[in-house]
C-alpha cells in the first residue's frame, strides 16, 4: 500500500473533519478524547458485536492515541500529532509530514475504529460450534495447519547443523588453513585462532569473497583506526556471497559505510557520544557495573577475540584482543573488595569484553577470589566464545569452572551471545555438551538486530539453541544510536515476534525476553506494558516512547523518552531483501 495525505484524508475523513471545525488545538484534543472514549465504548455493542481481535485492536489503538494527544506527549516529543492533524485539516502545507507517519495514522485509525483485517499467522483457525471430541479434533486440524506454516516459514533458513552448511565450512575451512599456513591441530587450538584474528583486508580477501562495498567499509575502518576483527573459525561460517545465509554472519563483524563514518568522526569524544547504556554514571568504582540490587558486573577484560559491529561497549573497546584492555590484578582486587563491602549483591556477572579470551590461570584467580566473597551464590560468565571460537571451552576450562560450583552454595551459568541460526555448528554443540556435563547451564541472548528480524529467523534460532543444549534468555533491542541505524528494528517488530512467532512455540523453547534496555536505567521488559507509553509519532514516522523506570514504584525516578526507527522504513528495507510487506501487516498494531 502508497501512504499518502490522500489516503489519510480518506482513512481518516471522520476525525479529519472533526478537527477541520475545531477553532483551536485544545478543542480537537478534547474533541478528539471524547470520539477514543466512543471507539472504546462502541465494542460493547451486544447487537454488533466486534470481532475478539478487532476488539483489541480497538483497545490498542485507542489507548496509543489516547497517549499521544495528551499536551504532556507533545512537550516530551518537542512534535504534535494533534497540531499536524490540525493543520491537515486546514489545508495547511505540511511538508515535514512524510509516508511513514500517514501510515502510522492510518493504521492507528482504522484500529480505533475496528476497520483493520490485517491476519497473524496464528489467526488461520476458525471459530467452530462443536463441542467435546469433535471440537478437539477439528482444533487440532487447525494447530497442524499453524504449525505446517511455522515449519514452513523457518524451512527457508538453514541452520549451521544441516549436513549441506557442514560440508561447506569444512571445504572454507581447508582453504583457510591453506592459505594460513595452519593445520587440523592448529585449527582446533583456540590460541591458534586468536593469534591469528584477521584485522585487516589483506588477507582477509584471500579467505572469503568480499564485495566491494564490504571490501571499501573494512579498509576505511581499518584506517579510522576502529576495532576490527573475524577469527579464522568465524570465516569458515561464511558462504560465497551467492546463497545470503551468511548475510547475519556478514553484517555483525563487517562494518557498514554509515557505522564507520560515525565512529571515525567522533572517535574523540566517543564517551559522549556511544555510551548508550551510560555506563559511566552506573559504575561505583573501577571494572564495576551496577543497576540492580542483587547483581553486579566485574568487566576484567574489556575487549573480544573478535568484534561485533553492534556493541553496547564500541565506544570503549580500542583494539581487539588488546594486551591494554587487561585490567590490573590489584584493580580487580578492589573491585571485588567492593562487591564483598555490598553483601546485597549476591551473584555475579563477570563480562566484559570476553573473560574466556583470559587465560585459564587468570580465569581461576578471579574466581578464587569471587569464591571468597560469602554474598555471591551465582556466578555468571558472559562469554561469545561458544560461537566464535568454540575451541576455547576445553577440557582444562571447564575443569577450571567446575571447581568452583558448590551445591546449594553456590553455581556457574554461561550466558552465550548466538544470534542467528546459521551460526550453530557441532564444534559449539560439543562447547556447549562440555559445559553442561560439568553442571553449568548456558543462556543465550540474541540481539535482535535487522539481520534477524524475518518471519520466523529468530523462531528457529531458539529451536536450533534447546536442541544443543542452550536456554533462549533474551532478546534485546540493538542499542546504539547513529552508528548502529543499520541494525536496529523497531520495538513494533520485537512485539510482533514475540506475540505471534514467539508464541508458536512450546514453553521451554519460547523462555527469552524480549527487552528494551533504557540508557541508565537497565531493561524494560516489553512483554509489561506498564513500563512505556507510546507518546508520539514523528512526522517521518519514528515512534516515541516514554520508558518508565523498573523501580518507579519503590520511589520516584526519572522516566527515559527514547526515538525508534520508523516501521514504514523498516518494512522498506525488508522488501529489498525479499520479503514480503504484507506478511508483516499486523506490525502497525503493536505499541
Ligand atoms: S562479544 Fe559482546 S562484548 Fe564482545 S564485541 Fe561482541 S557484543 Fe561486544
Amino acid at each position: 500500500m502508497r501512504y499518502t495525505l490522500e489516503k489519510l484524508k480518506k482513512e481518516g475523513e471522520d476525525i479529519l473533519r472533526m478537527a477541520g471545525s475545531s477553532r483551536n488545538l485544545e478543542v480537537v484534543r478534547e474533541r478528539l478524547f471524547r470520539r477514543i472514549t466512543r471507539y472504546q465504548f462502541d465494542v460493547f455493542d451486544e447487537v454488533n458485536r466486534p470481532s475478539a481481535s478487532s476488539i483489541v485492536r480497538v483497545r490498542d489503538c485507542t489507548r496509543a492515541m489516547r497517549s499521544i494527544i495528551s499536551p504532556e506527549s507533545d512537550r516530551m516529543a518537542g512534535f504534535s500529532v494533534v497540531k499536524a492533524l490540525y493543520d491537515i485539516a486546514h489545508d495547511k502545507n505540511r511538508p515535514d509530514l512524510q509516508p511513514g507517519f500517514y501510515a502510522e495514522l492510518i493504521h492507528i485509525i482504522k484500529g480505533m475504529q475496528g476497520r483493520s483485517k490485517e491476519k497473524a499467522p496464528a489467526d488461520i483457525a476458525r471459530i467452530r460450534t462443536k463441542s467435546g471430541r469433535k471440537a478437539a479434533i477439528a482444533r487440532s486440524r487447525e494447530l497442524d495447519k499453524i504449525w505446517v506454516y511455522a515449519q514452513e516459514r523457518m524451512s527457508r533458513y538453514e541452520d549451521g547443523m544441516m549436513a549441506s552448511a557442514i560440508k561447506r565450512r569444512l571445504a572454507r575451512k581447508n582453504k583457510i588453513c591453506r592459505v594460513l599456513g595452519a593445520s587440523d591441530e592448529d585449527w582446533y587450538n583456540w590460541r591458534w585462532q586468536i593469534k591469528n584474528v584477521i584485522t585487516k583486508l589483506e588477507p582477509l580477501e584471500k579467505l572469503v569473497p568480499l564485495s566491494a562495498e564490504e571490501k571499501e567499509n573494512i579498509k576505511a575502518a581499518t584506517n579510522a583506526r576502529l576495532p576490527f576483527g573475524v577469527l579464522p573459525y568465524y570465516l569458515s561460517l561464511m558462504d560465497n556471497n551467492k546463497r545470503g545465509g551468511d548475510r547475519c554472519l556478514r553484517a555483525q563483524v563487517f562494518p557498514p559505510a554509515n557505522y564507520v563514518k560515525e565512529m571515525a568522526a567522533n572517535r574523540g569524544r566517543r564517551e559522549c557520544a556511544f555510551d548508550f547504556m551510560l555506563e559511566q554514571d552506573t559504575s561505583p568504582i573501577d571494572y564495576i557495573t551496577r543497576r540492580y540490587p542483587a547483581i553486579a558486573i566485574l568487566k576484567p577484560y574489556n575487549t573480544c577475540p573478535q568484534i561485533c559491529v553492534y556493541c553496547q561497549r564500541n565506544w570503549e573497546i580500542e583494539r581487539v584482543m588488546s594486551r591494554d584492555a587487561i585490567a590490573p590484578s590489584e584493580k580487580i582486587n578492589l573491585a571485588l573488595d567492593w562487591i564483598a563491602e555490598h553483601p546485597a549483591i549476591h551473584e555475579l556477572l563477570i563480562t566484559g569484553g570476553d573473560p574466556f579470551a583470559l587465560n585459564n590461570r587468570t580465569i581461576d584467580r578471579i574466581l578464587a577470589r569471587v569464591a571468597k566473597i560469602k554474598a555471591i551464590e551465582h556466578i555468571r560468565i558472559g562469554t561469545r566464545t561458544p560461537v566464535t571460537v568454540p575451541m576455547r571451552i576445553t577440557e582444562e576450562l571447564v575443569d577450571t569452572l567446575k571447581k568452583y560450583i558448590v551445591p546449594g552454595r553456590r553455581d556457574i551459568s554461561i550466558v552465550t551471545h548466538v544470534e542467528h541460526p546459521y551460526e550453530v555448528t557441532p564444534d559449539m554443540a560439543l562447547a556447549v555438551r562440555r559445559l553442561r556435563k560439568a553442571g553449568m547451564l548456558v543462556f543465550n541472548q540474541q540481539v535482535y538486530t535487522f539481520y534477524v528480524s524475518r518471519r520466523f529467523e529468530s523462531a528457529l534460532l531458539r529451536k536450533v539453541l534447546r536442541k544443543i543444549g542452550i536456554e533462549p534468555y533474551y532478546t534485546f533491542n540493538t542499542k546504539g544510536k547513529n552508528e548502529t541505524l543499520d541494525y536496529i528494528v523497531p520495538i513494533a517488530r520485537l512485539l510482533q515476534e514475540l506475540n505471534e512467532e514467539a508464541r508458536l512455540l512450546p514453553g521451554l523453547t519460547r523462555t527469552d525476553e524480549a527487552v528494551y534496555n533504557v540508557p541508565g536505567l537497565g531493561k524494560s521488559y516489553l512483554r509489561a506494558r506498564q513500563h512505556r507509553d507510546l507518546v508520539s509519532i514523528l512526522p517521518n514516522g519514528a515512534r516515541v516512547y516514554e520508558f518508565h523506570p523498573w523501580d518507579k514504584k519503590i520511589y520516584e525516578q526519572r522516566n527515559y523518552v527514547g526515538t525508534d526507527v520508523p516501521i514504514l522504513d523498516y518494512l522498506n528495507r525488508l522488501k529489498s531483501i525479499g520479503e514480503n510487506p504484507d506478511d508483516y501487516e499486523t506490525i502497525w498494531y503493536f505499541y
